[in-house]
């Protein structure tokens, strides 16, 4: 294979009582990349198009996740050829849907498939993460494994790398809304309390337990009620216009719950079934008008497979 063209995901991190432990990958939302092999040796980033970021592979996500990969390659004796990588960007760098990860992903994912698939899953969420450590300062896995496992995956533990691909009930949809506003993830960050109360601790691991039961389980009733943040929503939410009353909008209009998607702004509601997720939808389009602040909604499918091969 000379060339390939795929599809990295939009992805949803933390989902409320997960943080830096959960995240799910969404269908439509995402970035299209395209890899060929070239004479001229070396990783190169030939255009970006979409979105203001740098071609340095030292200070692009992807190209930094692509030299991990690379590296490694070489250090066991491999002698990779020339790659060159353009990039579609769709989603916004500072969204909170995982714009960072999806480039990071998709060029460890595409690299691999070119290299005829010398690592596994686990091995490719290791080199996706230095791509977020560029990003954020914090090699986090939590948008990066749902790009590359697909569906729900929780980080049992970094240290080592443990990775739990979950399932996902059939008809499981996300909305997100967009504010488009930049909240940096670094920024994000470091607005948390480093220190919890056993109190919060054993509400939001009960939560997390119901989450992945209720996965289990196809319980829409369950997965309803452990859609709840005591750690990170109360601090982060006051990052973001508007987000009480565009949370319970959606609430209201049938969301199985609703958050932050990641370090945000985007906030994120999960539903059962397509028209309920577009129902709340045109909820939240009319009800966020009046913040002054443009926006885009996305409706999306859980996406159990992750990144996607579109053209070989
Ligand atoms: P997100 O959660 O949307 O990924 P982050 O704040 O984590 O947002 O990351 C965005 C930062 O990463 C920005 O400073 C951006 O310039 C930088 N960056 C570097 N390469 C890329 C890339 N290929 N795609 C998106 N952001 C990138």
């Amino acid at each position: 294979m000379k060339k390939l063209s795929l599809f990295s995901p939009g992805t949803i991190a933390n989902i409320s009582c997960g943080f830096d432990v959960l995240g799910v990958a969404l269908d439509e939302v995402g970035d299209v990349m395209h890899f060929e092999v070239t004479d001229k040796p070396g990783w190169q980033i030939s255009e970006i198009k979409g979105a203001d970021l740098p071609l340095d592979v030292a200070k692009n996500t992807a190209g930094v996740a692509g030299l991990s990969l690379l590296n490694t390659y070489k250090s066991q004796g491999g002698d990779p050829p020339g790659f060159s990588l353009m990039i579609e960007k769709n989603i916004k760098a500072g969204s909170g849907i995982g714009s960072s990860a999806a480039s990071a992903s998709g060029a460890v994912w595409g690299l691999n498939e070119l290299l005829n698939r010398p690592f596994s899953p686990l091995e490719l969420v290791s080199f996706a993460m230095e791509g977020e450590k560029l990003a954020s300062g914090v090699a986090h896995a939590d948008n990066v494994a749902p790009g590359i496992f697909g569906g729900f995956t929780l980080i049992r533990s970094y240290e080592p790398l443990d990775i739990v691909a979950l399932p996902c009930p059939d008809d499981l949809y996300a909305v997100v809304l967009h504010p488009q506003i930049e909240i940096k993830t670094q920024d994000a960050r470091s607005i948390l309390k480093t220190q919890l109360s056993l109190r919060q601790a054993t509400t939001q691991w009960g939560n997390l337990g119901g989450l992945i039961a209720g996965l289990y389980t196809n319980d829409y009733g369950l997965i309803s009620r452990s859609l709840v943040d005591v750690v990170v929503e109360p601090i982060r939410s006051l990052l973001i216009p508007g987000f009480d009353e565009l949370k319970k909008t959606m609430l209201e209009s049938g969301a199985l719950g609703a958050g932050i998607s990641g370090s945000g702004p985007s906030v994120f509601g999960l539903a059962q079934g397509n028209d309920q997720a577009r129902s709340i939808a045109q909820a939240i389009e009319i009800n966020y008008r009046q913040w002054g602040i443009d926006f885009e909604v996305h409706c999306a499918k859980i996406n159990t497979q992750g990144i996607k091969m579109i053209q070989a």
